[in-house]
């Protein structure tokens, strides 16, 4: 385990960040001493190193449902996205990718099988869910979503 503090430094009129790496397990205490451009350049590489496996997962999206074109990815690190012919943009969750794939496809999706459907083809309740109307296609929808 390691703690890190960070603290406020001044030298002639130049601040700084001090660094202090405490490791708990051997006790040893490691300090830098970082200016403003050492202090960006590690936030920088930091991201960096944060962002690479789930920039890396984005290469090879799963694809979720595509209609007309317009895709709703998953990827391994958990993200979701909407794309169409341009680079998907990724959003904060699953919810949200869905919705707007839902805005992006003039879909509504079925609340027992999941699926994208056309809102004529599909009725919507009191509550506005939406399920579908054909129930033969979607209990075999829902049964092949069981069986995988
Ligand atoms: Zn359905």
């Amino acid at each position: 385990m390691t703690t890190i503090s960070i603290f406020n430094g001044k030298e002639r009129d130049k601040r700084y960040a001090i660094l202090l790496w405490h490791d708990v397990e051997t006790g040893r205490d490691t300090t830098a001493r970082l200016d403003e451009t050492d202090a960006a350049t590690l936030r920088d590489a930091l991201t960096a190193w944060l962002d690479a496996p789930r920039m890396e997962a984005r290469k090879t999206p799963t694809v979720v449902a595509e209609r007309d074109g317009i895709r709703l990815l998953t990827t391994s690190s958990g993200e979701w996205g909407v794309a169409d012919d341009e680079s998907p943009s990724w959003l904060s969750c699953e919810a949200e990718a869905r919705c707007e794939f839902r805005y992006a496809t003039g879909t509504v999706s079925c609340e027992s099988c999941a699926r994208f459907i056309e809102r004529g083809d599909a009725c919507v309740d009191d509550d506005g869910i939406y399920t579908c109307a054909d129930e033969t296609a979607c209990s075999a929808a829902c049964a092949a979503k069981e069986s995988k």
